[in-house]
Formats: C-alpha cells, sequence, structure tokens
C-alpha cells in the first residue's frame, strides 16, 4: 500500500519547500506578493550569489542548481586559486569584475552585483568569511557547520545583525520533501508519541591528506560532517532540543589516517521529555539513515540525507515524493525570505544551536561523562 500522501499535502509541502517559508509566512507571501515585485530590480528579478571556495560542493552542486533557481544567480566568485578560473568564466558566463580572491575580497562591498554570499570553504574558515562578507554590507549563506565554537557562531550573529543582513546555514535538508515529511510526523504526532529516534550517517573517507581529516581545518571527524545532519534529523522530527548528551568514541582501525580526528562516534542525546535520541557517524562505515518509533508504528528514511533518490517508509507504506534539486529549493527559498525581508527557515541561531549541541557530543566523549545542555 502507497503511504497516505493526498495530492493536497503534496502540494502543500512542495510549496511550502519551494518559498522555504514556514506555514504563516508561505501566507504572508501570497498577501505580499506586490512588495516583492517591487523589490526586484536584479537581474531578472534575481539576487546574485558569489560562491566563496570553488571546491566540491560549489563546482559539483551548487554552481549547477544556480542554473535552475527563480530568485537567485550566480553571480560571481571567490577563490585562492587563479587555475581554476577560466574554466569556471566560460561555463557560466561570469564577467571578470565578479570575481575575487581571499585578498581582495572585501571590495565585494562596492559590487552592486553581488548580494548573497554563499560562504563554501573548509569549517574553520566560516567564522571570519562569514562576518567580511557582513562588513561588506551583503546578505550571508554560510555551510554547515556553522563554526567550530559557539563564541565565533555569537560573532557571526552580531555581524548579521549589526550589518542589517541576513544569515543562513546551508541546511538543504530543511527544502526538502521527505525530511519535510519526517517533520510533520514527527512533530504533528500522526502515529503518536515517538518513543524511539535514531540517526546515522557514514561513509568510507577517501585522501588521507584532505582537510576534513586535519583538525584545525575541519575542526572534527565525522562528527563535524555527518553526524551533524544527524543532530538536525533527531532533533527536526522531535521538535526538540536535547538538555544532555553521553557519548563514546569507536575504536581508530585505521590510525594513520585518523591522526587528529574521531574515526566514529555514537552519541545519546536526552531529550526534554526523557526520550533518548542515539546518533552515530562515521568516516568508515556506510550508513543513512533517519528512523523513528512511535505509538502506532515506525517511520524512516534510508538513505536520509543524500542530495537525491531518498526513501521513505511509514506504517502505511513507502512514501512517494519526489527527488527535487535540493539546492535549487534551499537558495530560493533563502534568497525568497532575504528579498522579503523575512525570517530564514534556517537562521544562524539554528546554526549556533548545533555548534553548540555537537561541542556537547565531543566534550561527552572526551570525559566518558553525561554532559548538561544549557
Ligand atoms: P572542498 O575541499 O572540495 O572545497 C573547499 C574549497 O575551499 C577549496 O576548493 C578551495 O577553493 C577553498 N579553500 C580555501 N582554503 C583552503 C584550504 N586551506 N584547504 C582546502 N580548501 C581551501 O570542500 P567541499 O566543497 O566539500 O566543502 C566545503 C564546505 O561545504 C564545508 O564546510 C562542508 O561542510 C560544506 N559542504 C556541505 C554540503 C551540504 O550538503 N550542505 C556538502 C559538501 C560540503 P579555491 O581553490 O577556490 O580557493
Amino acid at each position: 500500500m502507497e503511504h497516505n500522501t493526498t495530492k493536497s499535502r503534496r502540494a502543500f509541502l512542495y510549496q511550502l519547500s519551494m518559498a522555504g517559508l514556514s506555514i504563516p509566512l508561505a501566507a504572508a507571501a501570497l498577501a505580499d506578493e506586490q512588495t516583492l515585485q517591487n523589490m526586484r530590480q536584479k537581474k531578472d528579478g534575481k539576487l546574485g550569489i558569489a560562491l566563496v571556495g570553488l571546491g566540491g560542493y560549489a563546482g559539483g552542486q551548487l554552481a549547477p542548481a544556480l542554473q535552475q533557481t527563480e530568485h537567485c544567480y550566480l553571480a560571481g566568485i571567490v577563490t585562492g586559486t587563479p587555475s581554476k578560473i577560466p574554466a569556471w568564466k566560460e561555463k557560466y558566463n561570469i564577467p571578470d569584475k565578479n570575481i575575487y580572491n581571499y585578498d581582495n575580497y572585501d571590495s565585494i562591498k562596492d559590487n552592486p552585483d553581488i548580494d548573497i554570499i554563499y560562504i563554501v570553504l573548509p569549517n574553520s574558515m566560516h567564522a571570519e568569511y562569514t562576518v567580511r562578507g557582513f562588513a561588506a554590507g551583503k546578505h550571508v549563506i554560510c555551510e554547515k557547520p556553522m563554526a567550530l565554537t559557539v563564541a565565533d557562531c555569537d560573532k557571526m550573529i552580531a555581524a548579521s545583525k549589526k550589518a542589517g543582513k541576513h544569515l543562513s546555514i546551508g541546511y538543504r535538508l530543511h527544502f526538502e520533501p521527505h525530511n519535510l515529511e519526517m517533520m510533520r510526523l514527527g512533530t504533528k504526532k500522526v502515529y503518536g508519541d515517538i518513543k524511539k529516534i535514531a540517526a546515522g550517517f557514514g561513509f568510507v573517507i577517501g585522501d588521507p591528506t584532505q582537510w576534513r581529516l586535519k583538525k584545525d581545518l575541519a575542526g572534527g571527524g565525522p562528527m563535524q560532517d555527518l553526524g551533524i545532519y544527524c543532530v538536525q534529523g533527531l532533533c527536526y522530527t522531535t521538535g526538540m532540543v536535547p538538555i544532555s548528551v553521553t557519548a563514546q568514541e569507536g575504536p581508530k582501525t585505521i590510525p594513520d589516517k585518523f591522526k587528529e580526528v574521531e574515526q566514529s562516534l555514537k552519541w545519546q542525546f536526552e531529550m526534554p521529555n526523557g526520550l533518548m535520541a542515539d546518533g552515530h557517524a562515521s568516516y568508515n562505515d556506510n550508513m543513512n539513515y533517519l528512523r523513528a518509533d512511535a505509538e502506532k508504528g515506525s517511520f524512516e528514511l534510508s538513505p536520509a540525507y543524500n542530495y537525491g533518490r531518498l526513501k521513505g517508509k511509514t506504517p502505511e507504506g513507502p512514501m512517494n515524493f519526489e527527488n527535487i534539486n535540493q539546492q535549487a529549493r534551499q537558495m530560493d527559498g533563502i534568497a525568497l525570505s532575504m528579498m522579503k525581508n523575512q525570517p530564514s527557515i534556517v537562521p544562524g541561531e539554528m546554526g549556533r544551536r548545533d555548534v553548540k549541541l555537537i561541542t556537547s557530543v565531543y566534550e561527552a566523549m572526551a570525559t566518558g561523562k553525561k554532559i548538561k545542555i544549557s
């Protein structure tokens, strides 16, 4: 039997995720269409995005997605590698005046083509380039994890407020129908109270010299890179934020590769209602799931966090949502909220919450103690 996805609910979710807005905001969006039209003075009514750091994610996902977006487009690039420029220029028709490096990055403030700076750098560089982006008077989208410390998150949020510009985190799954359905099923208690919930994300990481395995650049191992999706899933499916955590590091079976960061870890969040939420992240095991056992049955995604081909099931059968271009939906949703000066559904405060949770997991792992999360 197919999961009970009515046309209207699918349409609702589609519109909701397309717009990247919460329910009241979506209603306001309709009423405010005229304002939106008035605010659209940019090229084809779109906001210009500059990608900062032309690596795998910027080149493989974000730039192609920006060819499909309705409310934003790829206007500029910031790179420390001049040899990458010709191919990007040619492929995406980027004018020389919109190409920057890390030294002249701040002069982007004088460029009216760029409305949004999208930070796609190694984790340890997120805070600095976000703060500099706000100093340049631009909106900022920052990739996950927002930063390596809560203190840096606070600086980023303060910079956003001072500039009067929006800060959003690259949490693409808040715009993805399967994950939106997990949020709905969990928070609306469609199958009753959740009694058990677990999330796991892992893959076998390649190149042992990459920045993801260096503590100063990555801030840690799979927790920073993959565990953050589990932290997110456990929070958005339950609609709760953990109050304490215990954690255990997994064995290092390849110690040379994992000299600086954990190879794997498991953690257990305690939710305010006493529910235990289990997380597992690894750079040496393949897993990809978000599963909730509720009073009237289980609902789950597996895979849960990929860019596409997500699969879900509930007590009523498989979920039946289309797989969409998550990055295009995410950037359109965020751009629309910026245009309309409405709150982001993936704000800096959410990124800060997750950095705090990750920091607490690491503290629990290091001390072997239960850590209270205030
Ligand atoms: P890559 O290593 O592929 O790219 C990072 C880019 O940053 C490099 O190509 C380089 O670009 C620039 N850079 C500047 N300084 C350094 C440095 N010291 N070491 C390495 N690179 C440097 O990483 P990803 O694109 O995979 O990840 C970038 C960010 O995006 C991370 O924070 C990651 O967590 C996030 N991400 C998010 C995903 C999501 O689904 N939301 C998916 C993948 C990544 P240049 O040569 O142009 O200067």
